[in-house]
């Protein structure tokens, strides 16, 4: 079979950053913004290991109505203001097309999670707008539905989309979803949009995150977003799959002598 291999099209987050360039660029920070103490804390320790993007859910979609749901606009200024005091990117998700304006003024980068991949009017909002948008893989979804997703993003206007793998539902139930290193590969290939992974989902399991973000990088990931805790048993969300901030260090290390082999740097 032939190897028709698209070059990626990297995407200016900055004049002088970009993703889908040779960087690989990390994404880390809480699954949720909890109080500016936390997320300044997780911001700091982003900052003083190379990482240029802060993550942070202040919209949380919880599978749960009894979880906790997110500070909302206060969770979207706790991240613009500790990400502007140590020069971070920020990336948060939209959980609603009501959202799509507000996350667009704090924010650099709009989330789409993975149970709205097939929101189409969420799709279409962030469309319209000149935002860099994270499209992560609906957890039940194929690739080919995920590209379509991508679609209707692109059908507004607006391509400047990542995508974001962050495993899928399989019939194992030792992980929380299965990492679809396939896909990584797959859609580097075929597609010209950077592509990002996610191994907190990927794997719900601290103790597989690092495995997990090293392979995710080999097949040619362009980015990975990371969960980040300073106190992952007092986390209010995903404090199963959080990472201390200790072993941030161990992460930026082993990802970046993957990215170091292929020619790549991490930042
Ligand atoms: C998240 O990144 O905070 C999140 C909710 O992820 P997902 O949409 O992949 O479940
Ligand atoms: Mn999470």
């Amino acid at each position: 079979m032939v190897n028709l291999h698209t070059p990626t099209k990297p995407i200016f987050l900055t004049p002088e950053l970009a993703i889908g360039a040779c960087d690989v660029l990390l994404m880390a920070g809480p699954c949720s913004v909890e109080s500016y103490v936390q997320t300044r804390a997780i911001a700091e320790a982003v900052y003083h290991h190379g990482g240029k993007i802060l993550r942070g859910g202040a919209f949380k979609p919880r599978t749960s109505p009894h979880s906790f749901q997110g500070l909302g606009l206060e969770g979207l200024q706790i991240l613009r203001d500790v990400a502007d005091e140590f020069g971070l990117l920020v990336i948060t998700e939209a959980l609603g097309v009501e959202h799509v304006p507000l996350v667009a003024e704090y924010a650099d980068i709009i989330q789409i999670g993975s149970r709205n991949m097939q929101h189409y009017p969420l799709l279409w909002a962030v469309g319209e707008t000149e935002m860099p948008v994270l499209l992560k893989r609906g957890f039940m979804s194929t690739i080919a539905e995920w590209l379509a997703a991508a679609e209707h993003i692109a059908s507004r206007g607006n391509e400047h989309i990542i995508l974001c793998e962050r495993g899928i539902r399989t019939f194992e139930t030792a992980t929380r979803n299965t990492l679809d290193t396939n896909a990584i590969a797959l859609v580097k290939q075929t597609t010209h949009f950077p592509v990002v992974a996610d191994p907190s989902h990927a794997t719900g399991r601290v103790d597989l995150v690092l495995a997990a973000a090293r392979a995710a990088v080999a097949a040619g990931a362009d980015g990975l977003l990371v969960e980040l805790h300073p106190n992952p048993a007092e986390a209010l969300s995903d404090s199963d799959q959080s990472l201390p901030l200790e072993m941030l260090p161990q992460l930026v290390g082993q990802t970046k002598m993957i990215a170091t082999a292929l020619g790549r740097n991490l930042s």
